[in-house]
């Protein structure tokens, strides 16, 4: 057993593979917003372990209802019906106003899900010549870390010595309408796959606008629009999805004016409270019934302990108004930092929506002080990191009050004030 965090760090530096550069911190127990490392110490969670932990740490419902699955039926495979899938998805589609959905695991295979579903859209509906389909993506995007997806990824690090990559992507600036509708007047193109705000790469936030704007040039040209949410989505950024613009419902309106439907929506992390990897394709129709059997799927795919988790955590979502509160609590974390940073030169931007923000050092991107600043951070007892290089996100489990974030602001502002 662990004793130290030394020890920990030591086993993983020595039997695990490199893959991952982490804090010098050890965790052992987390609870709503808090996490211990194995020495005891306390720190306020602002990662939420990439947004996939928005209802809190080990979640007392979640957990209950994990419990209560894993008593009776863990895993049939899809050979067989079980008795919590069908229930699923007729929640989950009711829930985000689809009529179908593909359960999958990780976001990556949920990603890959959604492109062989639009290729095969294309050729099967569109009528794209075999093979010829292609799929626009934006510039910084992430996606994943999967062959295809790293295939349109513009980050070296990401791609280099992995080749060769898959084809049939063309990759335009983000938040450019101008550049979205050229792409789209080439030939074959079946689908734009695009996140709402693009996390991994800084938290960058578009126009409102941009979203309904690129759904409306994709429909005119019978192109689908693909949103990835599998970080922005489950109230993260103040509403139910990100797609929902300014509409604080979490979703169970009668979808107004600010919602953006797109064609195929991606969902993953948070889905499932941090407690089992479930990701989900949501479609019409239409759209999804192109894939048939033995053309698509998973072992563990709408298994029934994952599912019954995830519905649980949706639940959680709804019940504890957990938009409502990203929202509000957004508000006055920005306004906080957007003061501090006038105080403070060694920040010079606040950007993000709801609980998704992004704090921008001022360094060069190579320079190691955002860094420095997290591990000041955790010393004072928060957790972040940085994102491409000199971005540091702050994305804390939905559940924190505003008490709370008024003392890690505190927290944030001393660390600033020291550099
Ligand atoms: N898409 C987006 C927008 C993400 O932020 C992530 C993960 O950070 C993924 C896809 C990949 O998800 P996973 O790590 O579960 O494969």
């Amino acid at each position: 057993t662990i004793t130290s965090s030394k020890q920990a760090i030591a086993l993983e530096e020595k039997y695990g593979a490199h893959n991952y550069h982490p804090l010098p911190v050890v965790l052992s127990k987390g609870e709503g917003v808090f996490l211990w490392d194995v020495e005891g110490k306390r720190y306020y969670d602002f990662l939420s372990a990439y947004s996939a932990v928005n209802q809190g740490h080990c979640h007392p419902r979640i957990k209950e209802s994990m419990i209560e699955q894993l008593g009776s039926l863990t895993l049939t495979s899809r050979a067989f019906y079980n008795d919590v899938l069908g229930p699923f998805e007729k929640y989950i589609t009711e829930y985000f106003g689809f009529e179908m959905v593909l359960p999958m695991n990780t976001g990556a295979e949920g990603v890959e899900t959604a492109l062989k579903l639009a290729r095969k859209w294309g050729y099967e509906r569109k009528g794209v010549a075999e093979n010829q389909a292609k799929i626009i993506v934006a510039e910084n995007n992430f996606h994943g870390r999967t062959t295809t997806i790293i295939s349109f990824s513009n980050d070296a690090n990401a791609r280099k010595s992995f080749g060769p990559f898959t084809d049939g992507f063309i990759r335009i600036p983000y938040d450019d309408i101008s550049a979205l509708e050229s792409a789209l007047s080439q030939e074959g193109v079946v689908a734009f796959l695009v996140e709402p705000i693009q996390g991994e790469a800084g938290v960058y936030t578009p126009a409102d606008d941009y979203i309904r704007k690129a759904k409306e040039a994709c429909a005119s040209k019978n192109v689908l629009l693909i949103a990835d949410e599998i970080q922005t989505g489950v109230a993260r950024t103040g509403s139910l999805l990100a797609v929902c613009g300014n509409c604080t419902c979490q979703g169970h309106c009668e979808r107004q004016e600010s919602y953006t439907k797109p064609d195929i929506l991606i969902l993953g992390k948070a889905l499932s409270g941090g407690f089992y990897p479930v990701s989900a394709v949501l479609a019409d129709k239409e759209i999804m019934e192109v894939i048939k059997p033995g053309q698509h799927g998973s072992t563990f795919g709408g298994n029934p302990l994952g599912v019954k988790v995830a519905m649980t955590a949706l639940e959680v979502v709804r019940d504890e108004k957990l938009a409502l509160n990203a929202r509000k609590l957004g508000q006055i974390f920005r306004s906080r930092m957007t003061k501090a940073i006038q105080k403070y030169p060694i920040a010079k931007l606040v950007r993000g929506k709801g609980l998704l923000n992004a704090v921008v050092i001022n360094d060069t991107s190579e320079s190691s002080t955002a860094w420095d600043i997290c591990v000041r951070l955790a010393e004072n007892g928060l957790l972040a990191k940085p994102t491409h290089g000199n971005i540091i996100r702050f994305a804390p489990p939905l559940v924190i009050t505003e008490e709370q974030l008024h003392e890690c602001c505190d927290i944030i502002e001393g660390v600033l004030r020291e550099f």
